[in-house]
């Protein structure tokens, strides 16, 4: 086991930003980086695969994990249910990982009360044209479902006054070294780097 514990990563976007593709790209390329895997009530989608994307429950599971207090945030989001495991989210920290949540803003306020030393992420989409079109070409969705979508865009873009850091994820490549970035300089920070590089300080200061 790592003698340094993780650093706790929120990080939310609207719909059609591109985050799930930034953070699975920014995943497979750093060894010591793990995304959280929510529970959630909503139905699967095509080509979502069970305990990967989601764990997919019903409401009764659930509500039942809500009363034992398995979730360290949850929160209803456009009528669905979803929770992080709170278990998950401390043996994973304790081991060394960095943590990643990719969940919304109201999430991410329960996480910043409970955690304060948790870093928080917003990803913007460049224009609100570039969002429609990315919600459009996602497929069979009608007319009113993507204006639905943009208003709950909007709604949850709104929140990115309450994040540490704003990434517009305009070019894909340049959004991801911007994520990479943000993930270096933490692990560069002195306390971190001290815990890591213990015995190279103590020799030469020795
Ligand atoms: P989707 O159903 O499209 O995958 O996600 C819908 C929204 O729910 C997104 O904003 C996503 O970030 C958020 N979300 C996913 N998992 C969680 C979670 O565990 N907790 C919270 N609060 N939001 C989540």
């Amino acid at each position: 086991m790592s003698l340094t514990t993780g650093t706790l990563y929120i990080i939310s976007a609207p719909s059609g930003a591109g985050k799930t593709s930034l953070v699975k790209a920014l995943i497979d390329s750093e060894a010591m980086i793990r995304v959280s895997v929510s529970h959630t009530t909503r139905a699967m989608r095509p080509g979502e695969t069970d305990g990967v994307n989601y764990h997919f429950v019903d409401r009764e599971q659930f509500h039942g994990m809500l009363e034992k207090s398995e979730f360290l945030e949850h929160a209803e989001v456009f009528g669905n249910l979803y929770g992080t495991s709170q278990t998950w989210v401390e043996k994973t920290l304790a081991e060394g990982y960095d943590l990643i949540l990719e969940i919304d803003w109201q999430g991410a306020q329960q996480v910043r009360r409970l955690m304060p030393n948790s870093r928080s992420i917003f990803i913007l989409p460049p224009t609100q044209e570039a969002l429609r079109h990315r919600l459009t070409n996602r497929g069979q969705d009608s007319g009113e479902i993507i204006e639905q979508r943009m208003r709950e865009a909007v709604s949850e873009m709104s929140h990115y006054v309450e994040y540490d850091f704003l990434i517009i994820n305009d070019d894909f490549a340049h959004a991801l070294s911007d994520l990479k970035a943000i993930f270096r300089a933490n692990q560069l920070q002195q306390d971190s780097q001290q815990q890591r590089h213990a015995g190279l300080l103590s020799e030469l200061l020795g």
